[in-house]
Formats: structure tokens, C-alpha cells, sequence
């Protein structure tokens, strides 16, 4: 067993190894539906998984309001979260919370760059809100995470569309300080404590985040602590906003 395991993940990574390398699109299969397609989803797929929908400018939750744009849902206009906007590509559900798996624990840094286009198409709606002139970054990992992994799976897809929308990045301005590993079962307070204790804005950067705008990407939005959290650290370091774009948001339970 343990040799065919090791021999399938040398197999793996050298198939991602000769698709990453290739510039002639390799006809490949459709990471969701296994269809060959040029693309690693396949377009049938992406208008199926990918619907319009409309969601507050506050949250990103999916929205019945009247009107798209920046607008917010009554939650949010009862009580804004402290972040200035989020906009999110698609709920987390089937199938993205099983890309975004394996993205982050399956060593498939590759799915990078399809996942980095979902988020993207998600965006035009923004980029007339005035935000073209900020600076996107990511939510950190840990360093001894980062070890363990590689990459940083949000980094990864934060420079991607930085990239195609023609913004600067930076991976650097925010540090996790520490793991928060035993947060089951601590209540709201202490699991925010132990997350405004853990992200900071990093100390040589802070030239680059005083009177900026600055976008932080992630991959999923869960309950917005860490959002929270990272929003504090910002503000405190002087950004003028901050905003959030993120590949999933999870539904409310129940919702
Ligand atoms: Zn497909
Ligand atoms: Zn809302």
C-alpha cells in the first residue's frame, strides 16, 4: 500500500508538473463533471455552479433585495460588520467545497488558477465602486502552517486576480502569529479573543497599509470572525478601508 500511495503522488505531481509547464492547452478533464474540456472546468459546469446571484454588499450572503450594486441586506443595515464590503463568487456548498479541499489539503496548489477564475468573474460589478486603486493581500496562515502546506491557498488566488484585474499585491501585510487550533468549544468571545490575539498587521509593512485601501482575499468566509479580526488589525494600522474578496461563503445554518 504505502508504495503505490507514494508511487500515485510522484504520478500526480509530475502530471501537474506537465500541465503547469505546457503552453499549448493539454486537453484535460473537468475537474467537477470529468468531461475532457479545454478548460479545468468546463464551461457547462460554470453556468451551472456559477449562478448570477444576488448578494448584500455587506456579508455576501444571496440577497431577495430589489436592486444589485452595493446595497445591504436588513441584517447588515441592523448592524454593519466592520469590514466595508465582501463580495463572494459562490456559496460553499457542492461542488466547491470539495475543490476548495483538495485545493487546500489534497496538494493541488494547481486548482489555483480555475478557482482564482471563478472569484474573478465575480468582480466587474466592483471595479466601479472605486476600488481600482487599492492594494489586495491575503488572510495569512501560520508559519508553521505554511510549512506543512506550501502555499497559501488564499495568496494563491489573491495574486492571481490581482493579476487580471491590473491591482498590486502584497502577501505580506497581515502575520497569524499562531495556529488557533482549539477553537471547538469556546464560545464567540474567546474564539474572537484568540483570533484578535493571532492576526496582525505585520510591523514592516505598515508605510503600505496607512491611508490605503486594501482588498483581502480568501478562499471561504465562514462565520466573518477571521474577517473581523483582520479588519481590526488593518484599521489600527491606518487602512483608509477594507474589503474582502472571497471564493465561498457559507450559508447560515439552516439558511
Ligand atoms: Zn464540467
Ligand atoms: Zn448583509
Amino acid at each position: 500500500m504505502a508504495w503505490a500511495m507514494k508511487f500515485g503522488a510522484a504520478w500526480q505531481r509530475a502530471a501537474v508538473a506537465i500541465r503547469e509547464r505546457s503552453t499549448t492547452p493539454l486537453p484535460r478533464q473537468c475537474e467537477i463533471c470529468l468531461a475532457w474540456s479545454a478548460t479545468s472546468l468546463c464551461g457547462d459546469c460554470l453556468q451551472r455552479f456559477v449562478p448570477a446571484t444576488l448578494r448584500c454588499g455587506g456579508c455576501a450572503l444571496p440577497w431577495n433585495g430589489q436592486s444589485a450594486g452595493d446595497l445591504r441586506c436588513g441584517a447588515c443595515l441592523r448592524q454593519a460588520p466592520p469590514w466595508d464590503g465582501c463580495i463572494a463568487a459562490v456559496d460553499y456548498g457542492f461542488p466547491w467545497d470539495g475543490l476548495i479541499g483538495r485545493f487546500k489539503f489534497g496538494q493541488r496548489s494547481d486548482l489555483a488558477v480555475p478557482l482564482a477564475g471563478v472569484l474573478r468573474r465575480a468582480l466587474p460589478q466592483v471595479r466601479t465602486t472605486g476600488t481600482a486603486g487599492a492594494l489586495v493581500t491575503a488572510v495569512p496562515l501560520s508559519e508553521q502552517r505554511l510549512a506543512e502546506r506550501g502555499y497559501n491557498q488564499a495568496w494563491e488566488l489573491a495574486r492571481r486576480v490581482a493579476q487580471a484585474v491590473g491591482m498590486s499585491a502584497d502577501p505580506a501585510l497581515l502575520l497569524r502569529c499562531r495556529d488557533t487550533p482549539h477553537q471547538v468549544g469556546l464560545d464567540r468571545k474567546a474564539r474572537q479573543r484568540n483570533l484578535r490575539q493571532a492576526l496582525l498587521a505585520n510591523p514592516d509593512k505598515l508605510k503600505s497599509i496607512a491611508g490605503q485601501e486594501i482588498i483581502v482575499v480568501d478562499d471561504v468566509m465562514t462565520t466573518g470572525m477571521t474577517a473581523e479580526a483582520v479588519t481590526l488589525a488593518l484599521r489600527q494600522a491606518g487602512a483608509r478601508s477594507v474589503r474582502f474578496w472571497v471564493l465561498a461563503r457559507t450559508l447560515p445554518a439552516g439558511g
